[in-house]
């Protein structure tokens, strides 16, 4: 038998985020973002449960070959554009549509040999200052586009640097509003935690979404979990980290365990070792606020520090609520255990600093990741 950590990818979770998204821009077309691997669920395994989507919005060419190879072929979206001409010439091959947001992608494609026209998001910098065009050159830059026989299609394109309160949204809006006005063209501005948040304020505005461009959504965690939990927006954990005790150790006063030997122990107790370290992705600098799912539902806390393969937990609330535990046992890091209980990723993050998005998309390649059930 391999090594007990593994991913469990829930299809029925995928779906639910998804429709949750539909219900809250009813009139948007969605790209299902899935850079990244789909944020560390690997793109075959969420292929089927969002195939409900209009699109998928991703970084890579090779990510977007393997979505061809799934059979999909309905609009990929490159949402940092190409980053030389032989990009160019896949994208005309694998039609996949692209963001523009600088002006040597700009002369790429004004130099690109092509029969087909491309379908291009032109991206506007509006205050974020990472891609993008400033509000004051971007219509020159769309009138240029416009004028290339290489260009199909125009749409406007930008991304909020705060979706948290309305004024930084509306704040932003105005500024998209004036750079865009009178130009034709669908427009994308929404991520996750716009369409969850602020939806019906764009609406409001008379600038709903032609596209929204959720991610972290669809995966079950929260796009602001400072403020509100992925419970709280109605959305359901996609990925489940598990794995299993392999070792016991009854240690007493006065012990040690783990490296660096730190940890002392105070009081005769039972420790549960798991088969899971920071080389599988769980992040080390968790304190022992951290804990676990043991057998399904019991939640106890990590003594000790993280190692490479290993971590370590105090069973005490096993032995106390009278459950008998061994090696074999059931340890969900995140996620859901098999017994449907949760343990919410963005809860371990903030233990370890840091935001869902950086665990899920930090699961390590030597973690099996499955779906749970099987479609074709
Ligand atoms: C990653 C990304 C998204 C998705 O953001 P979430 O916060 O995960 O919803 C949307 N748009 C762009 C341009 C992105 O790079």
């Amino acid at each position: 038998m391999s090594r007990p950590i593994h991913a469990v990818i829930h299809y029925a979770a995928l779906q639910h985020n998804l429709k949750l998204i539909n219900s809250k821009a009813p009139s948007a077309r969605v790209w299902a973002v899935v850079k990244a691997n789909a944020y560390g669920h690997c793109i075959e395994h969420v292929f089927d449960a969002l195939r409900g989507a209009d699109g998928f919005a991703l970084l890579d060419i090779a990510e977007a070959e393997k979505l061809r190879d799934l059979g999909w072929r309905g609009p990929i979206l490159l949402l940092e554009g190409v980053f030389d001409p032989r990009d160019l010439e896949l994208c005309s091959r694998l039609g996949l549509w692209h963001t523009v947001h600088n002006e040597t992608q700009v002369q790429m494609l004004a130099a690109h040999k092509t029969q087909q026209g491309h379908r291009v998001f032109l991206k506007l910098n509006s205050g974020m200052n990472r891609l993008g065009f400033d509000p004051i050159r971007y219509k020159s830059i769309w009138t240029r586009l416009n004028a290339m026989h290489q260009v199909e299609e125009i749409s406007l394109l930008t991304h909020f640097a705060r979706s948290e309160s309305p004024s930084d949204v509306l704040q932003t809006l105005s500024v998209f509003k004036h750079a865009t006005q009178d130009l034709p063209g669908e427009r994308s501005l929404s991520n996750s935690g716009v369409v969850l948040g602020h939806s019906d304020l764009l609406a409001g505005e008379g600038f709903p979404d032609d596209w929204v461009r959720p991610g972290i959504a669809l995966y079950g965690a929260s796009p602001d979990a400072q403020h509100k939990s992925a419970k709280d927006w109605g959305l359901l954990p996609a990925q489940s980290l598990r794995s299993q005790l392999i070792a016991i150790q009854q240690v007493h006063v006065g012990d040690r365990v783990g490296y660096g030997a730190e940890h002392v122990v105070t009081k005769d107790m039972v420790i549960g070792v798991v088969a899971c370290g920071y080389a599988d992705g769980f992040p080390r600098v968790v304190g022992s606020a951290a804990q676990v799912l043991i057998q399904g539902r019991i939640r106890c806390s990590i003594f000790g520090r993280v190692s490479m393969d290993m971590l370590t937990v105090d069973l005490t609330p096993c032995l106390a609520q009278g459950v008998p535990v061994d090696v074999g046992a059931e340890v969900t890091l995140w996620g859901k255990s098999s017994e449907g209980v949760e343990l919410s990723i963005d809860e371990v993050a903030a233990h370890a600093g840091t935001i869902g998005y950086e665990l899920m998309c930090a699961l390590a390649p030597r973690v099996r990741v499955q779906r749970d059930i099987d479609i074709g």
